[in-house]
């Protein structure tokens, strides 16, 4: 062990260097790839020199996600004491389902959730669970309302038509775990947003009661802290009530913005959080730790437990169902995401977690006014939102993106809202700060002239 821990400095200080050198890896073709590196595995063992070579081709055509020229995605950058902990936490390599197995490690995965419920204002009953993405959070917390929406489901099966809301411009995986869970497709209605892509309450309370006159059984709705594409934030003190009127369990998806809740300043956007059933926040976005680290806590711990825990003797042989998290958890066998994020908390304080998301907005803000200075570009997105959408002298916003990859300049995506399609610049990249952004217009704008593309 201790040679390839040496070999692992060696590649991992290699790394450190290309992300500055070459920050957008070159990309390689997909019908070269096979024939560019040597990724073919074997009947007999490798040489360790060409292991160790194979190793430094990959890292270097690999895209570098921590470094300054990454905007293409909702994380980036590295926080370096949150890279420790994973590190040891593979090291450590413990299971979380029970308290033999992974010992202080369920406390530190506890003390997380029980920070992160103070913080939001649930109370002594709640409790939370960590998830293998956003997406399965999501997923958790529709399982949930589903059970305790008709608690029959979880042996006969689904036999009605059980209703999801969500915004029109709400992530995908509310749709996908529709299916997923049995509920279909089709029982997912789109609520209408506005122009700034927050979910109409009066559009939501419409649908409600054309799903009721129909016979049809409403249950859930799932509001956005942060949508994917233009990062709005929906009004929960606005659609709580109507999830009290007609008793729907109330989700808050904050994968991408939910670490809001962090920030003095920001908070606001997430008001009325602590009515809502549940809440769910990817610490791998906006906080920067390692691939993935999500989380979701619900405000009664017991629906945790009706539908997601399962007797089994073989696995749990000692302690208390507190401790045995395998009881709460969507998985058996689970890595432990909680190290991580522990030890950038325990690092940082929770005022340090409050100055990485500041930090975000007034990043974003910067970007917003440099856009709105200069004429040749135009701004689609609002305060508020660290996704900051734009097109520069109207040049189609997906040909510019991929011309930019392609060439090895910059990684950064495009979205679209309400049928015009921009470059999402987001400033979520812990490595990021106001000299990166000044970098990153004028790297596109000598781009575009030089290539002749306006
Ligand atoms: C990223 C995101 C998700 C999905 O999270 P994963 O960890 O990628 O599964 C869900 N909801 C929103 C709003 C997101 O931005």
């Amino acid at each position: 062990m201790n040679k390839d821990l040496k070999l692992f400095n060696e590649l991992a200080e290699i790394l450190l260097k290309e992300e500055k050198q070459q920050p957008v890896a070159k990309p390689i073709d997909t019908d070269k790839l096979y024939k560019t590196l040597d990724l073919s595995l074997n009947e007999h063992p490798s040489l360790d020199e060409d292991l160790k070579k194979t190793l430094l081709e990959i890292i270097k055509s690999t895209p570098k996600t921590a470094s300054t020229s990454f905007f293409n995605q909702l994380f980036g950058g590295r926080m370096s004491k949150a890279t420790l902990g994973d590190l040891l936490a593979v090291m450590l390599n413990n299971s979380m389902y029970t308290y033999k197995v992974a010992g202080p490690q369920v406390g530190i995965e506890k003390t997380i959730l029980h920070n992160i419920c103070d913080i939001i204002g649930y109370d002594k009953y709640s409790d939370g669970t960590f998830a293998p993405g956003g997406s399965m959070s999501n997923f958790m917390a529709m399982v949930m309302a589903r059970d305790k929406h008709n608690s029959t489901v979880r042996t006969a099966g689904v036999n009605s038509k059980m209703i999801v809301y969500t915004s029109e411009v709400s992530h995908y995986s509310i749709n996908k775990n529709a299916a997923l869970m049995g509920i279909g497709r089709d029982q997912v209605r789109q609520v209408k947003v506005n122009a700034e892509g927050q979910m109409l309450a009066s559009d939501l309370e419409l649908k409600i009661k054309e799903d009721l006159a129909n016979n049809n059984q409403p249950f859930f709705v799932n509001a956005t802290a942060g949508t994917t594409v233009l990062g709005a934030f929906d009004n929960v003190e606005e659609i709580s009530p109507i999830c009290n009127t007609y008793n729907l369990w109330l989700h808050l998806d904050g994968a991408y913005g939910g670490s809001v809740i962090f920030s003095k300043k920001y908070k606001h956007l997430v008001s009325g959080i602590e009515k809502t059933d549940s809440f769910s926040i990817n610490a791998h976005k906006m906080l920067g730790t390692p691939l993935s680290c999500s989380i979701i806590v619900v405000q009664d711990k017991k629906y945790l437990n009706q539908s997601f825990s399962n007797d089994a003797e073989y696995l749990y042989q000692t302690d208390g169902d507190d401790f045995n998290l395998g009881k709460t958890s969507l998985q058996c066998g689970r890595r432990n995401d909680a190290l991580k994020f522990w030890t950038l908390w325990k690092s940082v304080g929770t005022t340090g977690l409050e100055k990485i998301v500041d930090k975000q907005f007034e990043i974003a803000d910067y970007a917003r006014d440099y856009i709105k200075a200069h004429p040749d570009y135009t701004l689609y997105s609002f305060e508020d939102s660290i996704s900051v959408c734009f097109n520069y002298k109207a040049i189609d916003a997906k040909t510019l993106c991929t011309k930019l990859y392609e060439s090895a300049e910059l990684m950064v995506g495009y979205g679209s809202f309400n049928d015009t399609d921009f470059i999402r610049l987001v400033t979520i990249n812990s490595s990021i700060d106001k000299n990166d952004i000044s970098n990153f217009f004028k790297s596109l704008e000598t781009f575009v002239k030089t290539k002749n593309l306006a």
